[in-house]
């Protein structure tokens, strides 16, 4: 395939995902109503919604999330293919970070005797990708049970504020994409500017008034910084896709997904931290946002990861 029908087929598939990808499908998502259960219920702080002349009504108060029992009431109930038992076993842990609204962030790490790499993986920097923190959960048990020589840092909800929305949505609650709000070289130029000329100033892509405004992307800039990884693995969706970013040859499949580089773009992760700092990104791009693979698909994206970081990181 020439690069003009690949690029032509690449906008085919954009667009076709990103309609898919609106509001239509958040509102088939069967979101339950919160778990009454809730051990401790602290407002969340009120961020006032954008608005454009009219009086836009306060959203109700939500439980903030600041246990790992809180965590999985709400992620068992909302998150496609996460039975409480699943999100238990996790036995994730608050990480210091919190969210614009105050929710607390959670990780779990998963050492192996010997561990000489280090591994982050993340899931939902977009809320509205709801798979992706299932995919992490499902990975922190697979962790637990295979060999290897790698120091495993999972954190499976990055934006909590978007993804516990009972519309989930794809920015933070300050209306910033994550994954525009990184350093890239002259970010304070090209961000704005690919905002407005390449997306049309569409507000699920807005990169924020400057780098790292959010707290949320500052955190992971800070443990790229701290934890000094040798890989970062990003799960997203539904674009059914592998993208890779960094110093090394990257995995050609994980599972049923095959290597497709389709760009960067100014202050994405990949961009900042694969290009700029030569920390190596795989980006995973779920076919669906709001399914999991099959059980076998997603243990066989696991064991190809495994093989690849083996392979070109020398984990083993
Ligand atoms: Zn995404």
């Amino acid at each position: 395939m020439n690069l003009r029908s690949s690029l032509a087929s690449v906008c085919v598939m954009l667009a076709v995902a990103l309609g898919a990808h609106a509001a239509p499908e958040a509102a088939k998502t069967p979101v339950p109503p919160p778990a009454k259960a809730v051990p401790k219920v602290v407002p969340a702080k009120p961020v006032p919604a954008p608005s454009k002349g009219k009086v836009v009504p306060p959203a109700p108060p939500m439980a903030l999330i600041q246990t790992p029992q809180a965590f999985c009431q709400q992620a068992a109930g909302r998150l496609p293919n996460v039975p409480m038992a699943l999100c238990a076993q996790a036995q994730l842990q608050t990480n210091g970070a919190k969210s614009v609204q105050g929710h607390a962030l959670m990780q779990r790490d998963v050492i192996s005797p010997n561990a000489h790499l280090r591994v982050l993986v993340i899931g939902g920097v977009h809320g509205d990708e709801l798979s992706s923190t299932s995919l992490v959960l499902h990975w922190i048990r697979a962790a637990t049970e295979t060999p290897s020589n790698i120091h495993w840092r999972f954190v499976p909800l990055v934006n909590p504020d978007g993804m516990l929305l009972a519309s989930p949505k794809r920015t933070n609650a300050r209306g910033v994409d994550l994954n525009r709000n990184f350093p890239t070289p002259n970010w304070d130029k090209e961000a704005p500017q690919y905002w407005s000329k390449r997306t049309k100033n569409d507000p699920r892509r807005y990169p924020g008034p400057k780098p790292l405004s959010e707290p949320e992307s500052k955190w992971l800039f800070d443990e790229m910084e701290r934890w000094k990884p040798d890989l970062i693995v990003s799960v997203h969706a539904p674009y059914g896709v592998l993208d890779f970013d960094g110093p090394t040859s990257p995995p050609q499949k994980l599972g049923r997904l095959y290597l497709d580089q389709v760009g960067i773009f100014p202050g994405s992760l990949g961009n900042y931290g694969g290009v700029h700092k030569k920390m190596p990104v795989v980006t995973i791009e779920l076919p669906s946002a709001i399914r999991t693979p099959q059980e076998a698909e997603i243990r066989q994206m696991w064991l190809d990861l495994l093989r690849w970081t083996a392979e070109r990181l020398g984990a083993n």
